[in-house]
């Protein structure tokens, strides 16, 4: 299959997006590969020349600066979930990067070709939510900012433009004494449902929350209305408010029957594992005072 295609290796930004722009609909990025090959392999994605952006070293780079870490396109998710910097800036976000299907994948992917493939079965974006993530994509007129959340636009559809590539993930930490749990429900490899989960307890209730849920719909989404009911609330009380909102999540999170699961059965595992991750998230709260 190989033998058939051209490989392009640029080393800058410049250089890729320009192979992007001369090629169009002939000219892929290929990043780990894991997911292209495959889709190549099968038929359903056709492609001439693959514009391989390995070489270009910003996309490599994991730093720290002001509390915000950056996390270059092309790390691969078992890098990510043993660096000790990301481990203690964001352990939810490792510990699901440590999830993602089997080292032999993990070793493979990048978080860059995760993100820009926008499989709703993924693990990452979910867990980047809670961190209020952006990114930066990059092509020759220059680059550009965007909430995560925004980049997201429908299964398999980001914001990128044909020639932009994605360089960065910006990651802040979370506020002061924010504790944060990632978990995960799954059958096979691809995950069924994920959900992220971050709260600060100020004398027995929840003083601040952020939450998110991945995979069951076309994309992962933040609950910002439900953030707001639990507010000021005790953990038993969050847990039968956050039971009780199945129209809610039914309406933002579209969930649909696939392989993986009834879209009833995902609902109600959605309740349940919030619950679960806001139990786990105030005890890791609790210990830690
Ligand atoms: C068997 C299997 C199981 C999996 N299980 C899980 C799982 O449990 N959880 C999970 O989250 N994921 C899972 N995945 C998905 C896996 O994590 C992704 O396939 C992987 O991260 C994609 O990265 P890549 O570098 O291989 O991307 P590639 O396959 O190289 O590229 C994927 C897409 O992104 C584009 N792209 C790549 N990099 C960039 C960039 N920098 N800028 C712009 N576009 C870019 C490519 O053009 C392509 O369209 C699984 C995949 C497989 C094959």
């Amino acid at each position: 299959m190989l033998g058939s295609l051209q490989l392009l290796q640029p080393t800058t930004v410049d250089e890729a997006s320009g192979a992007l722009r001369d090629f169009a609909e002939r000219g892929k990025i290929y990043a780990g590969g894991a997911e292209l090959l495959l889709l190549m392999r099968h038929g359903l994605l056709q492609s001439e020349i693959l514009v391989d952006v390995k070489k270009i070293e910003r996309l490599h780079r994991i730093a720290r600066y002001n509390g915000t870490l950056s996390v270059g396109a092309c790390v691969t998710h078992h890098a990510l979930e043993l660096n000790p910097l990301v481990r203690e800036h964001a352990p939810s976000f490792a510990a699901a990067e440590s999830q993602v299907a089997n080292v032999r994948v993990r070793n493979q992917g990048t978080l860059g070709g995760n993100l820009c493939f926008n499989d709703p079965h993924s693990d990452p974006g979910t867990v980047l939510l809670i961190h209020n993530s952006t990114v930066t994509l990059g092509r020759q007129r220059g680059e550009r900012q965007l909430p995560l959340k925004d980049f997201f636009l429908d299964v398999y559809e980001t914001a990128l433009e044909p020639d932009e590539l994605l360089l960065d993930v910006q990651i802040p930490a979370l506020p002061g004494g924010m504790m944060s749990a990632y978990l995960r429900l799954h059958r096979f490899q691809r995950p069924t449902l994920g959900v992220a989960v971050a709260i600060r307890m100020n004398g027995g209730t929840i003083a601040e929350s952020r939450l998110a849920v991945g995979c069951i719909g076309p994309k992962c989404q933040r609950l910002s209305e439900l953030e707001t009911k639990i507010h000021g609330t005790q953990l038993s009380e969050a847990k039968r408010i956050v039971a009780e909102q199945k129209n809610y999540l039914w309406g933002l999170l579209r969930p649909v029957d696939d392989l993986l699961g009834s879209a009833d059965y995902k609902l109600y595992m959605t309740g349940v594992m919030l619950g679960d991750a806001l139990e786990q998230t105030a005890r890791s709260d609790h210990k830690s005072h």
